[in-house]
This record gives structure tokens, sequence and C-alpha cells, in this order.
């Protein structure tokens, strides 16, 4: 069944149709698949910034790039503990993350991978807040 709001037993696929991760344990249950990551233009036309950052799509194609991978563009990313709602007439609105201080979410790759992880510092991603994540990668 196509959804999108993935979670426990949902692969993500590449842009190319590979399955790439499973989504194997998720103690929060609501993630976003529909925003794009921030960048340049996300600060420059949300937020009016004159001299906008790179944001999360700057940071990651730079360090794809220093991978020696150019990426072919980022339409959106798998926004982690991000929560997006979309009200009865498509409206989206970014609310409070669902998670709890303990909870997680635990991706088993489906081959071997490159991943990118960024922390977002866009004030609407993040509910006006920012508090550290911890991530592990265990092989
Ligand atoms: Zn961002």
């Amino acid at each position: 069944m196509s959804k999108i709001y993935l979670s426990e037993g949902d692969i993500l696929y590449s842009n190319r149709s590979t399955p790439l991760v499973k989504i194997v344990a998720d103690k929060v249950g609501r993630h976003d698949f529909l925003l794009t990551p921030c960048s340049k233009d996300t600060f420059s036309i949300i937020y009016g910034d004159k001299k906008p950052h790179h944001g999360c799509e700057g940071n990651l194609q730079k360090a794809f790039l220093e991978q020696g991978l150019k990426l072919d563009g980022l339409p959106t990313t798998f926004n982690i503990f991000m929560n997006v709602e979309l009200d009865e007439k498509g409206h989206i609105k970014v609310s409070p993350p669902r998670s709890k201080a303990g909870e997680y979410i635990i991706l088993e790759a489906m081959e071997d991978l490159i991943v990118g992880l960024t922390a977002c510092s866009a004030l609407q991603s993040n509910n006006g807040s920012f508090k550290p994540i911890g991530h592990e990668i265990v092989s």
C-alpha cells in the first residue's frame, strides 16, 4: 500500500527504484517524506534571509561530493522525527515532533550504502527549537 507516513516494515527506495533501506523498528511512527531538504532558496524565500546559507541540501551535496559522488538532485529526504501534517484541504503544517527522549528508529541497509545525515537548522523544520538527536551506525 502506498502512504506518506512511513514506519516499521516499510522500505525506502532510491530514485532508481532500488530498495535501499528497511525500517525494522520505529518507536515514534511519524517522520516526514514530503518536504525537500532546506536550501539557500528555503532561507531566502521562507525566512527572508538576505545572505542565506546553503542548509541541509548544501550540506548533503558537499558531503557526498567529498566522497566523489555528485547527486542527481534532492527532491525530498527522509526527515526522521519531523512531524508534517496535512489537513483536509492539503495544507501542510510542521508540528512539534512526536518523539520523546529515548525513542528511536532502526533502519536496516539492504545493500552497501553511503548515507548522509544532516541536523536541520531551519526554524520551521524544528518547530522553533533545536535539540540534539543521537545516531549510531552498526555494521
Ligand atoms: Zn534543513
